[in-house]
């Protein structure tokens, strides 16, 4: 279904989509987020909106740069809206009663991601959260976002960590800047706070400590070798 929003422009240089970022809406309904993305005051917009059927809501053509990124941190990437594919995901969101995702609106997100990272050649590390590139920020998709289920499917880098992640993982925990300088290394911003990029790190890669009520601000032998199994994996990976 085709709706529209005016809050684009060109993407900049000439950019190709090669990322593609996940969000919730965060809004008490779909028509007010809708509403919302559409507004020409709000300035802000997304390529598709999915809704918990799964349906899908086109509001900016792919070719352009739609507005949802905002101030954002990727690898070496600042204008992630440049080069990237912005999804919403019909969810109230943190402030409005966060609740699990209905599986038919996952099996739309996997049937349209797989269409984008067909078309694009999108990278495996390349489907990242809002929360991912702006830590300090953003919160969305989510701890309850199902991203292991999506990697699975072919969308996203899950983290299956080996033995050998583990005895490495020891020296992440003992010297925090060494944990730090991993993180980087997969793309997170080494401007933003440790604590927060760790935060993030753990709603995308390790949603069990927010179910087990640890922490989140702290790191683990768990956290320490899947972040050791994603930096070996992003290093090896071919898609
Ligand atoms: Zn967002």
């Amino acid at each position: 279904m085709k709706h529209g929003s005016t809050n684009f422009d060109d993407r900049h240089h000439g950019a190709k989509p090669s990322m593609i970022i996940l969000h919730y809406t965060g809004m008490q309904s779909t028509k007010a987020a809708i509403d919302r993305l559409c507004d020409p005051a709000s300035k802000v917009s997304a390529h598709y909106v999915v809704e918990e059927n799964g349906r899908l809501v086109s509001l900016v053509d792919e070719d352009k740069r739609a507005w949802h990124a905002g101030a954002s941190h990727w690898e070496n990437i600042v204008d992630v809206n440049s080069h990237s594919i912005g999804i919403e995901i019909v969810n109230p969101g943190h402030e409005f009663g966060y609740k699990e995702f209905p599986e038919k609106q996952i099996d739309g997100i996997i049937e349209l991601c797989l269409g984008l990272i067909q078309k694009y050649k999108i990278k495996s590390y390349h489907v990242l959260g809002h929360s991912d590139i702006a830590p300090r920020r953003k919160e969305d998709p989510g701890e309850l976002f199902p991203w292991e289920k999506l990697a699975e499917e072919f969308v996203g880098l899950w983290a299956t960590s080996r033995e050998m992640d583990f005895e490495a993982a020891k020296n992440l925990l003992n010297d925090k800047k060494i944990f730090q300088e991993n993180l980087t290394a997969f793309g997170y911003d080494p401007k933003a706070p440790f604590e927060s990029v760790l935060t993030a790190f753990h709603r995308h890669f390790y949603p069990e400590k927010f179910k087990k009520g640890e922490d989140p601000a702290k790191m683990d032998l768990l956290s320490a070798a899947r972040l050791q199994a994603l930096v070996r994996l992003k290093n090896t990976v071919k898609t």
